[in-house]
């Protein structure tokens, strides 16, 4: 008993240094105290005499005394350095560009929340209120989205003069340059409002604002560039695109196979440095009409008329649409969703250097300008229309619902109904936290890398999920197009934000782990720029601190995560209020247990974990559910922690937490050496799977919140468009909602009444005389009956076409006679 005490005793105290991520100092004086007094307390001589000898080998090694630590790390260096993957120029920029925030915490195992907490509450200058209250009420009230995706294939000249006149796409043009200089939030409250009314509005004007000729000429541009494109782009006299897919480079952006060949040519009687161009680009947005055409092409110079290199690599100019042999104006059709998207040729195209973005010095850079530039409007655009997307199908199918009748209820009211409608508040309440977190880390002058991925990611799949549950709350009244359908073009442009700016499959699977583990761990970014250092005692020297942090990290994950499981995580270091509270010790457990398993795996792999996808797509889902849970928690404590949204937090938390365990199990289960994945499973789960899906309860407490008017639904539908226009059906859904509820129980008297045959009339308005006439309900409650029917009876409503009106103006036959005839 007495041997087994002292061997606890400082196995303890061992634990808790770990936990606490004490020093090697401390944990040395701690555990050696500890074996001592617990020794002499228990009379365990030899036991003590043995544990201090284990103690102290493994403390003068690690603490240098005497015995060189380097002794260690030299060959450990020698190994890492075998075991590294080279990394190509590609993934190294990739892995450099962008800056890490809290997402690094949350790789650490262990999240300092006041970090989280003490960044400034994000919001809107007064200027940006009256825009969007202002120019965006306006344009909204202007948009018929039938008229855009099916009548013109386009938006009408009268929207286009709008977004140009009131410098929609100068956004994130400076006011030096007569843009709108605004926030990265104002950009995103925005674009969330548009999306409310029209994704084709939404993308046309996201574009001109996300990785473009804009931001690139604003980060590397020469004076003389900016101060000629700028101002005209902000005011929507200059259309930009950026050409960079092609057929044969979708996803692997790098290997595009259109070039540029530097040589001289006599423009204008003058002899003329530039570039001959071949390239064949598909699937850019706005290129139909651009004005001018951003290419992305690899730039060889055989001459070596600008230098000794024959490959200068990928590099970017700007062309003028004027551009000779510039074969531009076809379109793309994608999915309904007509905003502006087709094809960009050209053959021996001459270009001068002066067209390179930056000029020539900057010629073989493209791919590091696209990268850093990347992840501020990644971070944007696609979140910020997902959200506004997914805030209208609650407005849209919350109201529906409530007024959708059969069997005598508002569907809403049937489980199987209220099972999506809490999937449609909770995850709503989930992809408007991440949209707002990351476009608050881009105006705290951060390049999220890492988040932007995970937004994009997460928010337009979330996007899917809910326009799917929508259209099923709708039944046929979703499937059925025409200008009363509000919800079908909305569930048919979810694949496009999928695909685009990475397709979703590409940004699980490779990205947001991939970058995450390497930028975001405290480590191994370190131990890799280590292998770089050319004097060898330096690079031993960075390289051994880098490993001993590293070792003691891991072990302390270990622990954390262990003692977080066996308790269920109820200690530990936390935040918030007493509600809230519990989320962040899980939020403390599971980042410990990513921190672990992304080490084991790491350590393990090595460089084969690149090519285990699925493994590293699921710890990208951990990392992914933790970044989201603390953007919830974070806009929780901005809102003033308010009572009302506790039980969308509530679901949205414990959905992501479910989910965390799930892909940390799937992880954990799939990783193919054995022995590693059962002691993984014991350090993360001791106790087993112990989370769960949001309950049944949680969930009709959320479906009720979003089928009924009230503060935490007014904050889930911020920025969208609500006027009760003409032209804006869920607006007036919800103009009449309240009168929707206040008819129920007037409703349920009379069907009463009706149920029992009460009733001579077959016709409504007869039986409602009748109902009146014998004190089943009052005159004003038969008005109020008879309001709401006319009222519902709009929404419920579909459209019917003559069969012309849906046959398509221009068949192929006809543009196959007009191609024949010219
Ligand atoms: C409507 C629309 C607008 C667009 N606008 C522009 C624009 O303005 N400018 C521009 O340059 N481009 C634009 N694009 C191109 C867009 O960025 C690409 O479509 C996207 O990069 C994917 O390329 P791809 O379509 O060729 O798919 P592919 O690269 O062929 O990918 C097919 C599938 O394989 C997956 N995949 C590929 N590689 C991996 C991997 N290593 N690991 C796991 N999965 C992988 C992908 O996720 C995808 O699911 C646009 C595309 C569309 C559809």
């Amino acid at each position: 008993m007495s041997v087994l005490l002292t061997v606890l005793a400082a196995l303890i105290a061992t634990g808790a240094c770990a936990y606490h991520r004490s020093g090697l100092r401390t944990w040395a004086i701690t555990t050696i105290v500890t074996t001592v007094v617990v020794g002499l307390l228990t009379r365990a001589p030899i036991t003590t005499v043995i544990l201090l000898l284990i103690e102290v080998a493994i403390a003068v090694p690690l603490l240098n005394l005497g015995f060189r630590r380097k002794q260690i790390s030299a060959p450990l260096l020698k190994m890492f350095a075998k075991v590294t993957p080279k990394l190509s120029d590609t993934e190294q920029t990739a892995l450099e560009a962008g800056t890490v925030g809290f997402e690094g915490e949350l790789f650490s195992g262990k999240p300092d929340w006041h970090e989280l907490l003490k960044q400034p509450k994000p919001e809107l200058s007064v200027e940006e209120k009256a825009f969007l209250d202002g120019p965006v009420e306006q344009l909204c009230g202007m948009l018929d989205d039938w008229q855009i995706t099916h009548e013109l294939a386009d938006l009408p000249p009268e929207v286009w003069d709008f977004v140009k006149k009131h410098k929609f796409f100068g956004m994130i043009i400076p006011k030096q340059y007569g843009g709108l200089g605004f926030s990265a939030l104002a950009h995103s409250a925005v674009l969330q409002k548009l999306a409310t009314m029209s994704a084709t509005v939404a993308s046309t004007v996201a574009v001109p604002n996300s990785l473009g000729p804009a931001e690139l000429l604003l980060h590397y541009g020469s004076d003389e560039q900016k101060n000629f494109y700028l101002p005209r782009l902000a005011v929507g006299e200059e259309i930009p695109c950026f050409a960079l897919t092609g057929p044969y480079a979708g996803s692997d952006a790098t290997s595009i196979p259109d070039y540029g060949i530097v040589c001289k040519q006599v423009v204008d009687g003058v002899e003329t440095i530039g570039m001959r161009l071949n390239f064949d680009k598909r699937y850019i947005t706005l290129a139909p009409i651009a004005t001018v055409v951003g290419l992305a092409f690899r730039l060889y110079d055989p001459d070596h008329l600008l230098g000794d290199k024959d490959d200068l690599g990928i590099t970017l100019a700007l062309l003028p649409r004027s551009t000779p042999g510039l074969e531009i104006g076809r379109r793309h059709f994608p999915l309904n969703i007509p905003f502006q998207n087709g094809p960009v040729r050209g053959k021996d195209i001459f270009a001068p250097l002066s067209t390179l973005i930056g000029g020539p010095h900057m010629a073989g850079h493209g791919w590091r300008m696209l990268v850093e530039c990347l992840s501020v409007g990644r971070a944007i655009s696609l979140p910020s229309n997902a959200t506004g997307g997914v805030r209208m199908a609650v407005a849209g199918t919350g109201a529906y619902a409530r007024m959708r009748k059969q069997f005598g209820l508002a569907v809403a009211r049937f489980e199987g109904v209220e099972e999506a409608l809490a999937r449609i508040g909770g995850l709503t309440y989930a992809t408007a936290a991440l949209s707002r977190a990351t476009a608050a880390a881009v105006d705290r002058g951060e390049k999220p890398a890492v988040p932007s991925a995970i937004a994009k990611y997460h928010a337009t799949e979330w996007g899917r999920v809910i326009a799917g549950d929508a259209l099923d709350v709708h039944g046929g009244k979703g499937v059925q197009l025409g200008p009363k359908n509000y919800a079908g073009r909305a569930w048919q442009g979810v694949p496009i934000a999928i695909t685009v700016e990475g397709a979703n499959i590409m940004t699980r699977s490779l990205m947001i782990f991939g970058q995450g583990a390497i930028r975001c761990h405290p480590y191994v970014l370190k131990e890799m720029q280590a292998l770089s250092i050319a004097d060898y005692s330096e690079r031993l020297k960075a390289f051994d601190r880098a490993l001993f942090g590293h070792l003691g990290f891991g072990v302390s994950n270990a622990v954390r995560s262990f003692a977080l499981g066996l308790t269920g995580a109820r200690i530990g270091e936390t935040a918030g209020d007493a509600y809230v509270r519990r989320y962040y010790r899980k939020l403390n457990r599971y980042s410990a247990a990513l921190a672990l398993c992304a080490d084991t795996f790491m350590g393990v792999l090595g460089g084969k974990l690149k090519f285990k996808e699925k493994l590293s797509a699921r710890l990208g889902d951990v990392l992914s559910y933790l970044y989201i849970a603390s953007a919830m928690l974070k806009r929780y404590e901005d809102t003033g922690r308010p009572e009302a949204d506790r039980p969308l937090l509530a679901w949205a938390f414990h959905e992501c937490m479910w989910r965390t365990q799930m892909a940390l199990d799937g992880a954990i289960r799939n990783f193919p050496v054995r022995p590693v994945s059962w002691l993984l499973r014991v350090l993360v789960f001791p106790f087993g799977r112990r989370e769960v899906p949001p309950s049944d309860r949680l969930g009709r407490r959320v479906a009720a919140i979003i089928t009924a008017p009230g503060e935490a639904r007014d904050r889930l539908l911020e920025w969208a468009y609500l006027t009760p226009t003409s032209n804006n059906t869920v607006g007036r859904m919800n103009e009449l909602l309240p009168d929707v509820i206040a008819a129920e129980p007037v409703e349920r008297k009379f069907g009463k009444a009706q149920k029992a045959g009460q009733f001579k009339s077959h016709d409504y308005l007869g039986q409602l005389d009748e109902a009146v006439k014998a004190g089943v309900i009052d005159v004003a409650e038969a008005a109020l009956l008879k309001r709401v029917r006319e009222g519902v009876f709009e929404f419920i409503s579909v459209d019917d076409f003559d069969p012309a009106e849906l046959r398509s103006a221009v068949t192929r036959k006809d543009v196959k006679k007009l191609a024949d005839a010219a």
